[in-house]
């Protein structure tokens, strides 16, 4: 029969020598290449305790953003799940009230926003599509879980903190965008 990759070795059906009998040289070859690789360079990393360096436009969770004043952006468009090609994104829209100026950007926004992490294939095109600054990728990888229901993140899960109650921990959420938006990803 005709090869294809020319790879095929012929089986050497010898009788084995007495030296290949009590297998010792075989066993001896096989504990010096264990030796050999216990002082070589790791190839393997101790992750979680640590990681590589990702690359600027590395793709993981996303966030939902807020506007200086803390007012969420999300005006639920729905030109995010338009775009999205694994139709992870789903949302319910709500009219803004009187009074609630201060907690939402627009006259409409977001009563539910939800994605589903196990069917989102992080291509970015929902951030890429919204028009509001509202939806951002960070470097956060999604952290593994025991039930389907907990890689549906809410929208009490996307949200950054906001800056009236937690300034630190939203300029720390903005930096990574701000990262991004340098990295131009
Ligand atoms: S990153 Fe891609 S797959 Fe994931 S939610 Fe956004 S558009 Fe959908
Ligand atoms: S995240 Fe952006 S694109 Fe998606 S619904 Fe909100 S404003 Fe529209």
């Amino acid at each position: 029969m005709q090869s294809l990759t020319q790879r095929a070795q012929p089986v050497d059906r010898r009788p084995m020598t007495w030296v290949e009998k009590i297998y010792l040289w075989n066993i001896f070859r096989g504990m010096l290449i264990t030796l050999v690789h216990l002082f070589s360079k790791k190839v393997t990393i101790n992750y979680p305790e640590q990681t590589r360096p990702f690359s600027p436009v590395f793709r993981g969770l996303h966030i939902l953003n807020r506007d200086e004043e803390g007012r969420e952006r999300c005006t639920a468009c729905g030109l995010c799940a338009v775009a999205c090609p694994a139709e992870a994104i789903t949302m319910e829209a709500a009219e803004r009230l009187p009074g609630e100026e201060k907690l939402y950007r627009e006259e409409k926004y977001a009563a539910r926003y939800e994605i589903n992490m196990l069917r989102c294939i992080f291509c970015g095109l929902c951030e890429e599509a919204c028009p509001k600054d509202a939806i951002y990728l960070t470097e956060t990888i999604a952290p593994a879980n025991y039930s389907r229901r907990s890689f549906i993140y809410g929208k009490e899960d996307l949200l950054i903190p906001d800056p009236n109650t937690q300034p630190a921990e939203y300029a720390k959420a903005r930096g990574q965008i701000d990262k991004k938006k340098k990295a131009g990803a």
